[in-house]
């Protein structure tokens, strides 16, 4: 299937400023909203293509590489399988709509449609611990959620059995009434919000027994997250629908997922780059040895070179972490440490000794040995 252009789907021009595509893309996600167009399948078609097209419009990077090459540079879109899911649109919302839930406040009071408002579930909130192995790998996780889902014996509309509900008396199913008001200017209209059925519309003549009404009720549910690689500490991942029912039909609300590092042991997170604290003896440092260091994805050998200095780095290339949703890798950085021995036997004191005034065991740092902050400046 050929790929339309993602200038043409956002209907931005090349040179567009990041402003302008971000502008573009909120019209289309909103109008193109599944929850909004919920009998209509190019709808959501057409909402998941703006939302690949701003994923990749979005990053300079990536923005550049499809200027450059077109759709095969940035082939894939999210997690490189083509294609994006709902979840991975819903949870590029934060920074388009300035986090919570975009929606909430679209669908939620006012009801701008004319008449009746499509009610709206409220968010639900959880923290989610997980550690540098499953930030690494990206995760899996069942967790237990207790949220409001419509009810089963009712549909959710509240009424006994299911049983349709009754237009309101009072405002004849509009949700709203209207007053003639004479004022000095004439006659005129003003509507309120009908106080019989609260905007509804509707009422019900015999409560389901199992809500009492509510039409929704309180259940234990697991939910399973995908967590991608590299989240930090921090970021929030959203589950559209899967946060609270709303009373009586309507839209549930989001699960809005925090995400908390469970500090390693070991290894120490620095953006996408995993530092090691690395101690060495004094003997080895001067002999050489190779050693098993902790990764991310294992043990990992490596060798110490004769004549190594304390402070030296040592890089492992890409074992770090990987960027959500992109394509670099961090590595992994280990300081050395060389242990000075802090108590000593008398024999050991003695051989020491036989060696302290040897030539090779002054410090002559030459050009060769650049000292730590020299190091420090390559490295960054
Ligand atoms: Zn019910
Ligand atoms: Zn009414």
């Amino acid at each position: 299937m050929a790929k339309r252009d993602y200038y043409e789907i956002l209907g931005v021009s090349k040179s567009s400023s990041a402003e302008e595509i971000k502008k573009a893309y909120r019209k289309i996600a909103i109008k193109y909203h599944p929850d909004k167009n919920p009998d209509d399948p190019s709808a959501e078609e057409k909402f998941k293509e703006a939302a690949e097209a701003y994923e990749v419009l979005s990053s300079p990077e990536k923005r550049q590489r499809y200027d450059q090459f077109g759709h095969q540079g940035v082939g894939g879109g999210f997690g490189g399988g083509g294609g994006m899911n709902m979840d991975d649109i819903f949870s590029q919302f934060g920074d388009i709509f300035g986090g919570g839930s975009p929606f909430e406040s679209f669908f939620g009071g006012g009801g701008g449609r004319g008449g009746r408002a499509q009610r709206r579930g409220s968010n639900l909130r959880i923290k989610l611990k997980l550690t540098l192995q499953e930030i690494a790998q990206g995760a899996e996780k069942k967790i237990k959620v207790k949220r409001y889902v419509a009810c089963d014996d009712c549909g959710g509309n509240g009424s006994k059995n299911g049983a349709s509900l009754q237009n309101c008396p009072v405002c004849q199913g509009t949700g709203q009434t209207r007053k003639v008001v004479n004022t000095m200017l004439g006659q005129m209209v003003s509507t309120s919000t009908c106080h019989a059925c609260h905007g509804e519309g509707t009422t019900i003549s015999q409560k389901c027994p199992t809500c009492e009404g509510e039409g929704r009720v309180l259940k234990e549910e697991v939910i399973s997250i995908k967590v991608p690689a590299g989240v930090a500490e921090g970021m929030q991942l959203s589950m559209s629908g899967k946060g609270n029912a709303p009373n009586r039909g309507g839209i549930p609300g989001d699960l809005l997922i925090l995400i908390e590092e469970v500090e390693d042991e070991l290894l120490k997170r620095d953006g996408q780059n995993i530092i090691y604290e690395l101690y060495i003896s004094f003997i080895d440092a001067v002999l050489g040895t190779s050693l098993e260091v902790p990764t991310i994805e294992g043990k990992v050998k490596i060798k110490i070179d004769p004549g190594t200095q304390s402070g030296k780095i040592l890089r492992l290339k890409e074992k770090g972490l990987r960027e959500v949703n992109g394509y670099s890798k961090g590595d992994q950085l280990i300081y050395v440490n060389v242990w000075t021995p802090q108590t000593l036997s008398k024999e050991e004191k003695n051989l020491l000794n036989t060696l302290k005034d040897s030539e090779n065991f002054k410090p002559n740092p030459g050009k060769h040995d650049k000292g730590f902050f020299e190091k420090m400046k390559e490295f960054f």
